[in-house]
């Protein structure tokens, strides 16, 4: 696929949709301005990759919205090499902006189809630290826990407390919680059984789902 004048235009306008609605970090807005969000869509949306709206990508999933995307980026407040854990990898692209934030990306996904084709496209664009794994995010990596930060795409109906034990004492969580539309959450760990909670208002997300699927 290519990445033409046409579409980092299109980026260009998109980004300032981003600004207007409330995103200021401008290595966010820079990161997203770099990748073709449209490497990640499905063909038959491709031409609507630069609007602000959530897609379709196969499997009964979306690429999250740009304004998501973003929103949630900067409430997780990303410094380079920092180690972080996201649940719902998806098409990949959230999993790109962070690594070319800087990030070591350790990114979990449970459908298997969706994981070959992430690993597959972002190997390909080589953007930095990315390591993928097919599993069940509710259990988290234990084996390579702690982490500095953890993001979860998907919405949950609870929190799920085998992450929360996976973080650093001042690392945090963001995730959406809520069953038919969720809240943004954002957890701070503050000591080892110890965590302060922001609510950043209301998201729809595709579920957060246990156990996983086959191709
Ligand atoms: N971050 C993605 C958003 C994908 S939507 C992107 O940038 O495109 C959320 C994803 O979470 C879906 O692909 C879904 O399959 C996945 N998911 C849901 N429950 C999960 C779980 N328990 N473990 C891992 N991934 C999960």
């Amino acid at each position: 696929m290519r990445d033409t004048f046409l579409h980092k235009g299109m980026r260009k306008k998109l980004i300032d949709t981003l600004r207007k609605k409330g995103i200021n970090d401008e290595d966010i807005l820079q990161a997203m301005q770099q990748l073709p969000r449209h490497f990640f869509m499905d063909t038959a949306f491709v031409k609507w990759a630069y609007t602000d709206k959530a897609f379709p990508i196969g499997n009964e999933q979306t690429i999250s919205q740009p304004y998501t995307v973003a929103f949630q980026t900067q409430l997780l407040d990303v410094h380079p090499k920092e180690k972080i854990l996201e649940i719902g990898t998806g098409s990949g692209y959230q999993a790109g902006i962070l690594a070319l934030l800087g990030a070591r990306v350790f990114t979990i996904e449970r459908q298997e189809a969706l994981y070959h084709k992430a690993q597959k496209l972002l190997g390909k664009l080589d953007l930095g630290n990315i390591r993928f794994f097919f599993k069940d995010g509710y259990k988290g990596l234990p084996e390579y826990a702690p982490f500095d930060k953890i993001l979860v795409t998907a919405g949950a109906e609870t929190i799920p407390q085998k992450l929360l034990q996976q973080l650093n004492i001042g690392g945090k969580m963001v995730i959406p919680v809520g069953k038919e539309n969720q809240k943004m959450l954002v957890i701070t760990k503050t000591g080892e059984e110890k965590y302060e909670t922001k609510d950043y208002g209301h998201f729809r997300f595709v579920p957060f789902l246990s156990g996983v699927e086959r191709e």
